[in-house]
């Protein structure tokens, strides 16, 4: 039992800086806790297709790993403790666990141990004992590893809810920067491609990818082109990002950690390109590539577009409603909805929807009046925003992903 205690600290701690599902914080409330403590064996919380929170056990199959990425605590030089599960070994503890109440679902990562098909059966053959022989009805998202066929992809997608392969750098050059041992076009754009065409096949799954921010002096616009890409091209469901956090004993030790707004700034582009239909264009970038760390991308890209703002609220269009700061899927809905019997006359009427005013009304016009600062379009961006700011809800800027 020491051993399997041993391989679940070694194999939980290293599956933590994946963050295709969402981790629960650490709570560092009592130090050395007896009970209670899930972060060492790698419990964490995601979200279902569905949409429920489910506690997952995240775990790798093994952190031996024959590649080198530079970030990675589970590069092949690094002189860590590395340990590695059997399938059987790794379906007991994730029964036990289930059994217990502990967890409600699998995550399920791996380094790359041999070979890639080697590994990819291990993995897969954990989700089949589950399914199969425990009949195991809940939650398992699967890594697809680089360079996995297509028949491992297609044994993974029959069996799990979600599969996913990190993409890591926004292309060969950048990566190439990482590792000399990752081929990007045929590894990872190759497997994206062959998940791209095989996950369709299959009922309720879908893939997702995840992306170090900062490691390869790429620029935000690259990371969005990318996952643009992705989600056009192979029907990827979600990106995530993860700012480059240096790790002890590698290269890029002594490198400067990623500061966590650049990723808030890039789920938020995020959401507006899945979710309120913006496009790549509508991104103000700076001379680098980079958006503003100060300005909320979709703030700037209102403020950057005098000659589309104020809009009619009583005759612009869903996506027009979208661009609207402040304005999100459910208020653009619920006001086009509202239109079909009733025209818009004062400001309050608009709280119902859902709007937030503070920042709505500088871009919007109600029966011909304006209720905004008339001279905020003409400001400097960054005077505008604090404008807004002030006159609004500081968290609803920092905290959110988007608000509207
Ligand atoms: S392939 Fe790269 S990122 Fe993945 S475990 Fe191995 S070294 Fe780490």
């Amino acid at each position: 039992m020491v051993d399997v205690l041993d391989k679940l600290q070694i194999l939980g701690e290293g599956a933590k800086y994946d963050v295709c599902a969402s981790t629960a914080a650490k709570s560092n409330k009592i130090i050395n806790p007896a009970i209670g403590s899930t972060s060492p064996s790698g419990i964490c919380h995601s979200f279902t297709p569905d949409g429920r929170c489910v506690s997952l056990f995240k775990v790798l199959l093994t952190n031996y790993c024959e590649k080198d990425c530079a970030y990675c605590p589970n590069r092949t030089d690094r002189d860590v403790p590395r340990s590695r599960f059997t399938a059987d070994e790794l379906v007991k503890v994730f029964m036990e666990f289930y059994r217990r109440n502990y967890v409600e679902g699998l995550f399920l990562s791996s380094g790359i141990f041999h070979s890639t098909a080697a590994t990819m059966d291990e993995i897969i053959k954990v989700a089949e004992i589950l399914r199969y022989q425990h009949k195991f009805g809940g939650y398992i998202h699967l890594k697809v590893l680089p360079g996995a066929g297509a028949a491992e992809i297609q044994a993974a997608a029959a069996v799990a809810d979600r599969i996913s392969l990190n993409m890591e750098a926004p292309s060969a050059l950048h990566l190439a920067r990482l590792s000399r041992t990752k081929e990007f076009n045929s590894e990872i754009l190759g497997t994206m491609a062959k998940i791209g065409a095989h996950v369709g096949q299959f009922n309720n799954v879908s893939h997702t990818t995840q992306y170090i921010v900062g490691a390869a002096e790429e620029s935000d616009q690259d990371i969005l082109t990318s996952a643009n890409s992705l989600y056009n091209r192979y029907s990827l469901k979600r990106a995530y990002f993860s700012a480059f956090q240096p790790v002890d004993k590698t290269p890029l030790a002594q490198e400067t950690a990623t500061p966590l707004i650049r990723e808030n700034r890039l789920y938020q582009s995020d959401f507006l390109l899945r979710l309120y239909g913006f496009h790549l264009g509508d991104f103000v970038f700076d001379s680098r590539g980079n958006l503003d760390s100060e300005l909320d991308p979709k703030l700037a890209y209102a403020l950057n577009h005098p000659d589309l703002f104020p809009l009619n609220v009583n005759t612009a269009s869903y996506h027009q409603l979208l661009k609207v700061p402040g304005i999100g899927p459910r208020s653009a809905s619920r006001i086009v909805a509202a239109r079909r019997s009733h025209r818009f006359n004062d400001p309050r009427e608009l709280k119902n929807t859902g709007a937030v005013l503070k920042r709505a009304l500088s871009f919007l016009t109600i029966n011909g009046q304006f209720f905004g600062d008339r001279k905020l379009l003409e400001k400097p961006r960054r005077q505008a925003y604090q404008q807004l700011t002030l006159w609004g809800d500081e968290r609803d800027f920092s905290a959110k992903l988007i608000t509207g």
